[in-house]
C-alpha cells in the first residue's frame, strides 16, 4: 500500500481476485481506477470525493477473445487495443471507429472501455456502437458474475446497474451484424480531442423496402447514453419513405431531452440529432436499393 499526499491511498493488487476481495470486504469505500483518464481529471480539479483507490489494471481484464459466435472485450482493454483488433475492425467496425475518436492517442492508450461505460457520461463515444451491436455486459464481484443486456446498464444520470463491489468484466458482442447496414457519426468541435455534441451509431436490415431490424444508439441527447427504442418502433415494418422519416424525426424529438451546456445548446442538439437520423435513413434507403449514397 503506497501513501499519497493528502491521505490518498492506492492499492495495487496483482490479480482480479485481489481487487474484488477489497471491493467486497469494504463495499463503497474503494474506488476502482483503470486508465485513470476520468479520475485524474477530477483529481486535478480537486473534485475527487473519495480517497481510497484500487487499481484494476490487471491482466485478466485486458484480454480480447474471439470465437465463431462473438468477440469478448475485457473491461480493462484500452481504446488502442480495440481500434487495432483485426476481429473488431472486421465484425464491429463502428466500435473500432468510435475507439479512434475517443480523445487523442495518449488518451486511447490509457482509457478503457470499462471506464468509459462505468463513468456513464451521456456524451461518451462507445455506447452508441454498443447499442447498435446488441452488446451484453458481464459484471463480476467476489459474489459471482451476472450478464445483462447493455440497455439495462444505465439507470439515470451517472447512475448504473453496478453494485459497489462490482466491476465490468467483459463486453460481449454477438457476431450477427456483418450483413447489416450501418451508420456512425460523431459531431463535435473536432473528431478526436473533443467530447461529442452528438454521437450516433446504428445497424439495420431492410427487406423489400421495409425495416426488418433497426438499432440506433445516440449520445448527448439525454441524461444517459440512449437507445432510440421509440424511434426504432416507428420505423420497424414501415415503408422507408418521406412520411416514415417525418414520423421518425418526431419520435426522436419526443424520446430525447438534450440540455444546454458548455459544448452546445439543446436546440442545436435537437436539430442535429434529427438531421443525422434523416441522413442515416436516406443512406440506408439508398444502400438497400443499390443507389449511390
Ligand atoms: C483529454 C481527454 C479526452 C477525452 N476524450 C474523450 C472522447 O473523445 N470520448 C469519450 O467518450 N471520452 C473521452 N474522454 C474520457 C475518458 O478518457 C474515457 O471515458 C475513458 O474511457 C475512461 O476510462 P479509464 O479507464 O481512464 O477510466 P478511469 O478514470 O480509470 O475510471 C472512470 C470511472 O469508471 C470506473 N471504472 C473504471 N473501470 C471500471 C470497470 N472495469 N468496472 C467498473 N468500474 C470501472 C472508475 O471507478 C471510475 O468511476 C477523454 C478524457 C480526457 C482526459
Amino acid at each position: 500500500m503506497k501513501s499519497y499526499p493528502a491521505d490518498y491511498e492506492l492499492s495495487t493488487p496483482r490479480s482480479l481476485d485481489g481487487a474484488l476481495k477489497l471491493l467486497h470486504d469494504e463495499p463503497g469505500r474503494w474506488t476502482p481506477i483503470a486508465g485513470g483518464t476520468e479520475i485524474m481529471v477530477l483529481y486535478g480539479a480537486g473534485k475527487l470525493t473519495t480517497r481510497k483507490f484500487v487499481s484494476i489494471a490487471v491482466t485478466e481484464l485486458r484480454e480480447i477473445s474471439e470465437d465463431s459466435e462473438s468477440i469478448s472485450i475485457g473491461g480493462g482493454c484500452s481504446f488502442t487495443q480495440i481500434r487495432r483488433h483485426a476481429g473488431i475492425q472486421k465484425h464491429f467496425p463502428m466500435l473500432a471507429q468510435c475507439a479512434s475518436w475517443t480523445g487523442g492517442i495518449a488518451n486511447q492508450n490509457r482509457g478503457t472501455i470499462g471506464g468509459n461505460l462505468a463513468n456513464a457520461s451521456p456524451a461518451a463515444d462507445s455506447p452508441p456502437a454498443l447499442f447498435a451491436y446488441g452488446a451484453e455486459l458481464e459484471l463480476i464481484s467476489a459474489r459471482g458474475k451476472r450478464r445483462i443486456p447493455y440497455e439495462q446498464f444505465h439507470l439515470g444520470y451517472k447512475k448504473t446497474a453496478l453494485a459497489p463491489d462490482e466491476l465490468i468484466e467483459t463486453v460481449h458482442l454477438p457476431k450477427r451484424f456483418d450483413d447489416s447496414l450501418r451508420y456512425v457519426r460523431k459531431v463535435g468541435t473536432r473528431n478526436a480531442q473533443a467530447i461529442s455534441k452528438i454521437c450516433v451509431a446504428a445497424t439495420a436490415r431492410i427487406h423489400h423496402g421495409r425495416f426488418d431490424e433497426i438499432r440506433i444508439g445516440m449520445g448527448s441527447v439525454a441524461p444517459t447514453p440512449l437507445r432510440l427504442s421509440a424511434t426504432e418502433k416507428v420505423l420497424l415494418g414501415s415503408d422507408l419513405n418521406d412520411a416514415a422519416i417525418f414520423e421518425a424525426r418526431r419520435a426522436l424529438t419526443s424520446e430525447t431531452a438534450p440540455i444546454d451546456d458548455i459544448r452546445s445548446t439543446a436546440a442545436y442538439r435537437t436539430l442535429v440529432a434529427g438531421n443525422l437520423l434523416e441522413e442515416m435513413l436516406r443512406t440506408f434507403a439508398a444502400a438497400s436499393t443499390g443507389a449511390a449514397t
